[in-house]
Protein backbone atom coordinates (compact mmCIF):
# COMPACT_ATOMS: atom_id res chain seq x y z
CA UNK A 1 0.00 0.00 0.00
CA UNK A 2 1.39 3.21 -0.93
CA UNK A 3 -0.43 5.90 1.72
CA UNK A 4 0.16 9.24 0.22
CA UNK A 5 0.10 8.60 -3.24
CA UNK A 6 1.53 11.19 -5.97
CA UNK A 7 -1.78 13.00 -6.69
CA UNK A 8 -2.51 13.85 -3.25
CA UNK A 9 0.81 15.23 -1.71
CA UNK A 10 0.33 18.36 -3.73
CA UNK A 11 -2.55 18.97 -1.42
CA UNK A 12 -1.03 17.93 1.83
CA UNK A 13 -0.02 20.73 4.44
CA UNK A 14 3.38 21.14 6.02
CA UNK A 15 1.43 20.53 9.64
CA UNK A 16 0.07 17.45 7.68
CA UNK A 17 3.35 16.18 7.18
CA UNK A 18 4.55 16.62 9.97
CA UNK A 19 1.45 14.40 11.38
CA UNK A 20 2.58 11.59 9.21
CA UNK A 21 6.11 11.79 10.25
CA UNK A 22 4.99 12.01 14.09
CA UNK A 23 2.45 8.68 13.32
CA UNK A 24 4.98 7.11 11.89
CA UNK A 25 7.35 7.42 14.81
CA UNK A 26 4.93 6.45 17.27
CA UNK A 27 4.34 2.75 15.17
CA UNK A 28 8.42 2.02 15.16
CA UNK A 29 8.36 2.96 18.95
CA UNK A 30 5.63 0.22 19.07
CA UNK A 31 7.64 -2.05 17.21
CA UNK A 32 4.87 -2.12 14.18
CA UNK A 33 5.33 -0.81 10.81
CA UNK A 34 2.87 0.14 8.11
CA UNK A 35 2.62 -2.76 5.37
CA UNK A 36 4.23 -1.47 2.08
CA UNK A 37 5.10 -3.19 -1.13
CA UNK A 38 8.00 -1.53 -1.87
CA UNK A 39 8.66 -3.44 -5.36
CA UNK A 40 4.85 -1.53 -6.00
CA UNK A 41 6.77 1.68 -4.97
CA UNK A 42 9.50 1.48 -7.35
CA UNK A 43 7.12 1.39 -10.48
CA UNK A 44 4.94 3.67 -9.29
CA UNK A 45 8.22 6.08 -8.46
CA UNK A 46 9.98 4.98 -11.62
CA UNK A 47 9.18 8.21 -13.15
CA UNK A 48 8.78 10.95 -10.73
CA UNK A 49 9.44 11.47 -7.18
CA UNK A 50 7.64 13.62 -4.61
CA UNK A 51 8.87 13.29 -1.12
CA UNK A 52 6.98 14.51 1.40
CA UNK A 53 9.62 15.93 3.69
CA UNK A 54 12.72 16.80 3.38
CA UNK A 55 14.86 15.98 6.57
CA UNK A 56 18.15 17.04 7.22
CA UNK A 57 19.68 14.51 10.16
CA UNK A 58 23.21 13.11 11.27
CA UNK A 59 24.94 10.83 9.77
CA UNK A 60 24.90 8.52 12.85
CA UNK A 61 24.16 4.72 12.17
CA UNK A 62 21.24 4.77 14.27
CA UNK A 63 19.30 7.16 12.95
CA UNK A 64 18.02 6.04 9.90
CA UNK A 65 15.27 8.09 8.66
CA UNK A 66 13.17 6.45 6.85
CA UNK A 67 13.32 3.79 9.89
CA UNK A 68 12.66 5.90 12.83
CA UNK A 69 9.45 7.87 11.02
CA UNK A 70 8.79 4.36 9.17
CA UNK A 71 8.52 5.57 5.84
CA UNK A 72 8.73 3.36 2.42
CA UNK A 73 10.60 4.84 -0.72
CA UNK A 74 9.72 8.13 -2.17
CA UNK A 75 8.50 9.26 1.02
CA UNK A 76 11.66 11.24 2.81
CA UNK A 77 14.39 13.47 0.67
CA UNK A 78 16.82 12.39 3.18
CA UNK A 79 19.74 14.44 3.67
CA UNK A 80 22.25 13.45 6.06
CA UNK A 81 25.63 15.09 7.37
CA UNK A 82 27.37 14.40 10.69
CA UNK A 83 25.76 17.01 13.34
CA UNK A 84 22.96 17.77 10.90
CA UNK A 85 24.94 20.74 9.83
CA UNK A 86 22.97 22.92 7.59
CA UNK A 87 26.23 23.78 5.37
CA UNK A 88 25.54 24.81 1.51
CA UNK A 89 25.36 22.07 -0.27
CA UNK A 90 23.03 20.46 2.59
CA UNK A 91 20.80 23.98 2.33
CA UNK A 92 20.89 23.21 -1.45
CA UNK A 93 19.51 19.71 -1.25
CA UNK A 94 16.65 21.04 1.03
CA UNK A 95 16.18 23.91 -1.59
CA UNK A 96 15.78 21.30 -4.73
CA UNK A 97 13.55 19.09 -2.34
CA UNK A 98 10.96 21.42 -1.73
CA UNK A 99 11.45 23.93 -4.96
CA UNK A 100 11.40 21.05 -7.51
CA UNK A 101 10.09 18.04 -6.15
CA UNK A 102 6.93 19.79 -3.80
CA UNK A 103 8.74 18.66 -0.36
CA UNK A 104 5.97 20.45 2.07
CA UNK A 105 8.25 19.95 5.33
CA UNK A 106 12.02 20.60 6.29
CA UNK A 107 12.91 18.66 9.03
CA UNK A 108 16.34 19.80 11.28
CA UNK A 109 16.44 16.38 13.11
CA UNK A 110 19.21 16.23 15.87
CA UNK A 111 19.71 13.41 18.32
CA UNK A 112 21.39 12.35 21.94
CA UNK A 113 24.98 11.44 22.28
CA UNK A 114 25.52 12.85 18.95
CA UNK A 115 29.64 12.36 17.96
CA UNK A 116 29.66 15.37 16.35
CA UNK A 117 27.76 17.49 19.25
CA UNK A 118 30.34 16.23 21.80
CA UNK A 119 33.68 16.90 19.34
CA UNK A 120 32.28 20.18 18.64
CA UNK A 121 31.91 20.61 22.94
CA UNK A 122 35.64 19.56 23.42
CA UNK A 123 36.65 21.64 20.78
CA UNK A 124 37.71 19.55 18.56
CA UNK A 125 39.05 21.01 15.10
CA UNK A 126 41.15 17.96 13.55
CA UNK A 127 41.67 17.08 9.82
CA UNK A 128 37.63 17.99 7.92
CA UNK A 129 35.74 16.82 11.01
CA UNK A 130 36.84 20.35 12.07
CA UNK A 131 34.61 21.56 8.71
CA UNK A 132 31.84 19.70 10.91
CA UNK A 133 32.45 21.05 14.52
CA UNK A 134 32.95 24.72 13.47
CA UNK A 135 29.39 25.05 12.47
CA UNK A 136 28.09 23.70 15.95
CA UNK A 137 30.60 25.88 18.06
CA UNK A 138 28.21 28.39 17.79
CA UNK A 139 25.57 26.36 19.80
CA UNK A 140 28.40 25.75 22.14
CA UNK A 141 28.43 29.46 22.69
CA UNK A 142 24.99 29.54 22.97
CA UNK A 143 24.88 27.07 25.88
CA UNK A 144 25.34 29.80 28.68
CA UNK A 145 23.92 27.65 31.40
CA UNK A 146 26.60 25.90 32.16
CA UNK A 147 29.51 27.36 33.71
CA UNK A 148 31.61 24.15 34.97
CA UNK A 149 32.34 21.02 33.11
CA UNK A 150 31.88 22.43 29.83
CA UNK A 151 32.88 19.18 27.98
CA UNK A 152 31.55 15.92 26.71
CA UNK A 153 31.68 14.06 29.60
CA UNK A 154 28.99 16.26 30.91
CA UNK A 155 25.99 14.30 29.14
CA UNK A 156 23.53 17.21 29.97
CA UNK A 157 25.40 19.88 28.76
CA UNK A 158 25.95 17.95 25.91
CA UNK A 159 22.11 17.59 25.52
CA UNK A 160 21.82 21.40 25.84
CA UNK A 161 23.98 21.55 22.85
CA UNK A 162 22.35 19.21 20.48
CA UNK A 163 19.05 21.02 21.22
CA UNK A 164 20.38 24.43 20.72
CA UNK A 165 22.49 22.68 17.36
CA UNK A 166 19.17 21.86 16.05
CA UNK A 167 17.86 25.43 16.13
CA UNK A 168 21.29 26.69 14.84
CA UNK A 169 20.79 24.79 11.53
CA UNK A 170 17.80 26.32 11.57
CA UNK A 171 18.69 30.03 11.74
CA UNK A 172 21.44 28.94 9.00
CA UNK A 173 19.18 27.44 6.67
CA UNK A 174 16.57 30.74 7.35
CA UNK A 175 19.60 33.28 6.97
CA UNK A 176 21.02 31.84 3.84
CA UNK A 177 17.89 30.56 1.74
CA UNK A 178 16.27 32.64 -0.69
CA UNK A 179 13.96 29.85 -1.92
CA UNK A 180 12.94 28.44 1.34
CA UNK A 181 12.10 31.71 2.95
CA UNK A 182 10.38 32.96 0.09
CA UNK A 183 8.53 29.74 0.54
CA UNK A 184 7.67 29.96 4.28
CA UNK A 185 6.25 33.24 3.81
CA UNK A 186 3.90 31.81 1.39
CA UNK A 187 2.83 29.33 3.56
CA UNK A 188 4.13 26.28 1.02
CA UNK A 189 6.51 24.90 3.31
CA UNK A 190 6.94 24.71 7.41
CA UNK A 191 10.41 23.91 8.83
CA UNK A 192 10.47 21.88 12.33
CA UNK A 193 13.44 20.72 14.38
CA UNK A 194 13.33 17.84 16.48
CA UNK A 195 15.69 15.52 18.09
CA UNK A 196 15.98 12.17 18.10
CA UNK A 197 16.35 10.01 21.80
CA UNK A 198 18.79 6.93 21.06
CA UNK A 199 17.36 5.58 24.31
CA UNK A 200 13.93 5.46 23.67
CA UNK A 201 13.74 5.75 19.72
CA UNK A 202 11.29 8.71 20.00
CA UNK A 203 11.61 11.91 18.00
CA UNK A 204 10.87 14.91 20.18
CA UNK A 205 9.78 18.19 18.31
CA UNK A 206 9.98 21.33 20.57
CA UNK A 207 7.28 23.38 20.01
CA UNK A 208 9.07 26.08 19.69
CA UNK A 209 11.09 24.60 16.69
CA UNK A 210 7.74 24.53 14.69
CA UNK A 211 8.08 26.94 12.21
CA UNK A 212 4.95 27.41 9.57
CA UNK A 213 4.39 31.17 9.41
CA UNK A 214 7.57 33.62 9.03
CA UNK A 215 5.78 35.37 12.01
CA UNK A 216 7.31 32.64 13.97
CA UNK A 217 9.81 34.15 16.62
CA UNK A 218 12.65 31.99 15.35
CA UNK A 219 12.85 33.09 11.87
CA UNK A 220 12.57 37.11 12.43
CA UNK A 221 14.82 39.07 11.31
ZN1 LIG B 1 25.26 12.47 15.40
Amino acid sequence: MYKHPLQDREKMSPQEALTILLEGNQRFTQNISAHRDLLNVVNITKEKQHPFAAILSCSDSRTATELIFDQGLGDLFSVRLAGNIASRKAIGSLEYSCKYLGSKLIVVLGHTNCGAVKAACDGFTGGHIGEITKMIFPAVEAETETKENRSSANNEFVGHVCTLNVKTQIDTIWNSSDILRDMLNQGQIGIVGGVYDLATAEVNFPEQYQIFSSDHPLVQN
